[in-house]
């Protein structure tokens, strides 16, 4: 360990909150588009040399790691298409870290034993519909089929798949039901997630569905006899309920009608090197300029996460959010 940073081993914010979660963006690009994701007329595309390359990922995130990080997710874009992505797990699984990672699943099959090797456990695959025309139209591409097959391979492979799903009115609330089926003979944790407001997104409140209206279909369907709340982890961002006598759980991450700011553990790392201490702020610190110019980031992250705000980025309620308020990066240069 650097010994630099070994006395000082976790990242504690104003309010208390240990931060030990970071979240890498590997790349802004992606096979998929979707629309809830990427803005319709798509997002600049910068030079090469503004985002981080293999080596500075590897670089800075065991910076984190000797600062009290734990575990490391990757994400994007779609990190699977990152050039070298095997290289990064590779090396990010000697870490004394739990990895894992988010991705649409599409390239899956290339990767499945670079990620066995690596020591990832959990796979968290996107899919916001059962129906293959639907789910086409929704990520504007024709990768259902593929997609579908690579999620029974992780299955094989017995990886813990979570299905992450975002609920938008008029586009699949119809399938709440259809998920939820799936997990009686599948060992699959179907995440329902209301639709969050960003940049490009045409965002609205009506459009979201919220924790209250899914577990009214839950109850309309199965009864409150037919399924049970189960624990839920430390820092989890889901609810978590499981039919009876199903093999697979669902849950329902509430980031819009009821954030979870509270018992927040992450930092997100953009692909071009920003921290954002919350999915929803405006501030970021550019720790990639600091590193190519060979100073300490230990205090540029530090300072980073005091400066967190209690909730939402120190937004409004998002109840009171019109699209004029969104002054955040589309989702897909982020990274969820
Ligand atoms: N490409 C990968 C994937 O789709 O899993 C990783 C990146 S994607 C940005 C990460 C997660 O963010 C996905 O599960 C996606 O559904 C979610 N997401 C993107 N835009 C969202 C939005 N507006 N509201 C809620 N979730 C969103
Ligand atoms: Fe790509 Fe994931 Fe965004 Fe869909 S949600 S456009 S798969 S980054």
């Amino acid at each position: 360990m650097d010994t630099k940073h070994s006395n000082t081993l976790s990242i504690i914010d104003q309010l208390g909150r240990k931060h030990d979660y970071l979240r890498i963006s590997l790349t802004e690009r992606c096979n998929l588009r979707c629309f809830y994701c990427m803005p319709e007329e798509g997002v600049q595309l910068r030079e090469k040399s503004v985002f981080m390359t293999s080596k500075e990922v590897l670089d800075i995130a065991k910076i984190f790691v000797d600062l009290g990080i734990t575990k490391i997710r990757l994400t994007g874009g779609e990190p699977l298409i990152k050039k070298d992505v095997g290289k990064i797990i590779e090396e990010l699984g000697k870490l004394p870290i739990e990895l894992a990672i988010t991705t649409n699943a599409v390239n899956v099959d290339q990767f499945i034993y670079i990620l066995k090797a690596a020591g990832v456990k959990s796979i968290n695959v996107s899919l916001d519909s059962l129906i293959s025309d639907r789910f086409n139209a929704i990520s504007r591409r024709g990768y259902f089929d593929r997609i579908m097959t690579n999620i029974e391979l992780l299955l094989h492979h017995d990886f813990d798949v979570k299905i992450n799903v975002v609920v938008i009115k008029g586009t699949n609330e119809d399938e709440i039901i259809d998920f939820i089926n799936w997990t009686k003979h599948t060992n699959v944790n179907i995440r329902f997630i209301e639709f969050m407001p960003f940049n490009g997104n045409n965002w609205d409140w009506d459009k979201k569905v919220s924790y209250q209206e899914i577990m009214h279909q839950v109850d309309q369907k199965y009864g409150v006899e037919g399924y049970q709340k189960i624990q839920d982890a430390e820092n989890d961002t889901s609810r978590n309920y499981k039919l009876k006598g199903s093999e697979g759980t669902f849950g329902i991450i509430s980031s819009v009608t009821n954030p979870f700011c509270d018992s927040c553990n992450r930092i997100r790392l953009t692909a071009d090197g920003k921290i954002k201490n919350c999915l929803f702020s405006q501030e970021e610190s550019d720790l990639l300029s600091a590193h190519r110019n060979k100073e300490d980031l230990e205090p540029i992250i530090r300072s980073a996460i005091t400066s967190k705000h209690p909730e939402r980025g120190g937004n409004v309620a998002f109840k009171d959010f019109t699209t004029k308020d969104i002054k955040n990066r589309s989702m897909i240069t982020i990274g969820g």
